[in-house]
């Protein structure tokens, strides 16, 4: 065992404070993705600092209707939110088809944003990985390719991002409140993440020491009318293959707002705009949604274990979005 310290933060400003001052520090909130690093020998801080009793655990309105999670609200209570239930059901959706029931009782909205990817190679400290060890290779690049990414892929790194909860948040324009030792910034979710690049060891745009302490959703109205979708090698207990967060709105026939961010398929949540554009203004058909999921997919890129996600994709973006027409019309 790697010996660490632990301490438990009295406030956010302090617990900044302490891990930006100090390079081996790290938060510690959930702990569900952590402590199985550290277990592994994939993350080895030499100080935890423990967030997750911080009074950041409310679900709130404010006044100009946004709606703020608090960082260490436990999944299974954001999902569980009226507020949530009733605004966003395709967050509320997502929340409880990630993990296991006991996974979600512990585990908090900040960390969910920024647990790392589950590539198999990533996990084993035997095989050559560029976001472990910048430099080294990637074994995913001609090796097991199921779980990978098809979309915004580089020469360096092909893996996923694996929560549910932020595709949705993607797709709804969430922003997240950022503390740091200069103060409180805001980043737009989908501005969060980074693409692998030629530095995938780096997940998101983060600075070591800057704390996510909330998560705000504006007030979307075609949001209430949102659904998600998930396809994965078993019902529970499983990331995604490849899934889908959407909202539709459609008057006399014609579609005239459309949300949707895709999850299995790159190294972000994947913010579906030209296939949004591509529905914006259409009839709601089947061939609309299909010609729309072939428009997102001309950048695709896929190997011979992950071919089968462009198939994939398509046939469960047609299906989310006819339900949710049939819904609507
Ligand atoms: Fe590592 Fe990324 Fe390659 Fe997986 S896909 S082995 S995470 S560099």
């Amino acid at each position: 065992m790697i010996p660490f310290h632990y301490t438990r933060a009295v406030d956010a400003r302090s617990a900044v404070e302490t891990v930006a001052g100090r390079p081996g520090a790290a938060f510690l909130s959930g702990g569900t993705n952590l402590v199985d690093h550290m277990k592994l020998g994939l993350a080895t801080p030499d100080l935890l600092v423990d967030v997750s009793r911080l009074p950041l655990d409310t679900v709130e309105i404010a006044e100009d209707g946004r709606v703020h999670i608090g960082a260490t609200v436990r999944n299974s209570d954001a999902a569980a939110h009226p507020l949530i239930r009733e605004r966003y059901p395709a967050l509320s959706s997502a929340l409880l088809s990630g993990a296991s029931g006991q996974i979600r009782n512990l585990a908090t909205v900040g960390g969910n944003l920024l647990q790392r990817t589950r590539c198999v190679y990533f996990q084993d400290l035997t095989t050559p990985c560029n976001k472990r060890s910048p430099g080294a290779g990637c074994a995913a690049i001609g090796g097991y390719t199921r779980d990978h990414a098809i979309l915004g892929t580089s020469t360096q790194c092909i893996a996923t991002h694996p929560s549910d909860m932020a595709v949705a948040l993607a797709a709804f324009d969430a922003e997240l409140v950022v503390l740091g030792v200069d103060g409180e910034r805001r980043v737009g979710l989908n501005q969060l993440y980074r693409s692998p690049g030629t530095s995938p060891h780096r997940d998101t745009i983060l600075e070591h020491g800057e704390l996510i302490t909330g998560v705000e959703l504006p007030e979307i109205a075609v949001a209430r009318h949102s659904t998600y979708r998930k396809v994965r090698d078993r019902a529970s207990y499983a990331f995604a293959l490849v899934s889908v967060a959407a909202a539709l709105a459609i008057e006399d026939g014609l579609i005239t707002e459309a949300r949707v961010a895709l999850g299995g398929v790159a190294h972000r949540p994947w913010r579906a705009h030209t296939l949004e554009g591509a529905l914006r203004g259409r009839p709601a058909s089947e061939e609309t949604y299909r010609r729309a999921a072939v428009a997102e997919l001309t950048e695709a890129h896929v190997r011979p274990g992950n071919a089968f996600k462009i198939p994939l994709v398509t046939n469960t973006l047609v299906a989310v979005l006819r339900q949710l027409a049939k819904e609507r019309l």
